[in-house]
């Protein structure tokens, strides 16, 4: 490297001799910074989405290429968040990519100090039996003084905010034909 291209390399040389006598923009700005491309640039498409973890409601862009989702940003065009997330939203892109996620089921049973994986079919068959046994343990057809009831409070339903509203109407349904009355969200608690 040249005396001459090492000086104008410098950000103070720059500062003093550029458009940028403030040093806040091109004058501070490295070679390294300056060759770099917004992973939004060089995406092959955008969908718009809403940000699926609580009940706001944040509008996503939501960036791919490859087919995989390669970042989420705030939408400017949500009347709701005008293109803002917070940090819990801004890092849901980790919700689909990241290598962390669970993808059997695990349980960790009575006492035990490890979790371990177990078969979805085994996972289905449990939760259905202790769904029948607490249901017909706990169920109530009538009140002290007869009166009609016929409900359950041995079963509840919380669910998580990443829920999307499908299933959370298949939730209510399911819960409520079982009998159940507390159907709860994560998001408003
Ligand atoms: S989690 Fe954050 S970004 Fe997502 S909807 Fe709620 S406030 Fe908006």
């Amino acid at each position: 490297m040249g005396l001459k291209t090492f000086i104008q390399g410098w950000p103070v040389y720059r500062q003093l001799t550029g458009t940028d006598p403030l040093g806040r923009g091109a004058a501070a700005q490295s070679p390294r910074s300056a060759g770099l491309t917004a992973r939004t640039e060089t995406a092959d498409g955008m969908a718009r989405s809403v940000c699926p973890y609580c009940a706001v409601g944040c509008g996503q862009r939501v960036f791919h290429s490859g087919g995989q989702v390669t970042q989420i940003e705030g939408d400017p065009d949500s009347p709701i968040s005008r293109g803002r997330l917070c940090p819990k939203g801004s890092a849901s892109k980790s919700l689909v990519t990241s290598p962390l996620r669970q993808t059997k089921v695990r349980y960790r049973r009575p006492y035990a100090t490890e979790w371990e994986d177990l078969d979805l079919d085994v996972a289905l068959d449990m939760i259905a039996d202790r769904i029948l046994a607490a249901r017909a343990e706990t169920w109530e057809d009538v009140d002290e003084q007869g009166r009609p009831l016929n409900r359950t409070l041995g079963i509840s339903s919380l669910g998580g905010a990443t829920l999307d509203n499908e299933e959370n109407y298949l939730i209510k349904k399911l819960f409520t034909a079982m009998g159940a009355l507390q159907i709860e969200n994560q998001a408003r608690i």
